[in-house]
């Protein structure tokens, strides 16, 4: 069986689970069925591509100021 991460909605508490395809976990602290399984929390890329955003290259410039937020899409920097 797969081993997923999943966040119990009633009470925050995030948890790993093995589970079968269509079963329908149980929160470990509370024992909510209302389960939400998070997806994958390896994500190599997210710092890759938001130094690629527009602004994250104006900021390297020092430009930054030019940019507005809605230029910005995709990163925090504003
Ligand atoms: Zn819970």
């Amino acid at each position: 069986m797969p081993l997923y991460s999943f966040q119990c909605p009633d009470c925050g508490k995030e948890t790993e689970l093995l589970v079968a395809f269509g079963d329908t976990p149980s929160c470990p602290a509370c024992g909510s069925v209302a389960m939400k399984r998070l997806l994958s929390r390896v994500a190599p890329h997210a710092n890759a591509d938001a130094a690629g955003t527009p602004c994250a290259q104006a900021a390297r410039d020092g430009a930054l100021a030019s940019f507005s937020p809605s230029e910005c899409r995709g990163c925090a920097c504003h």
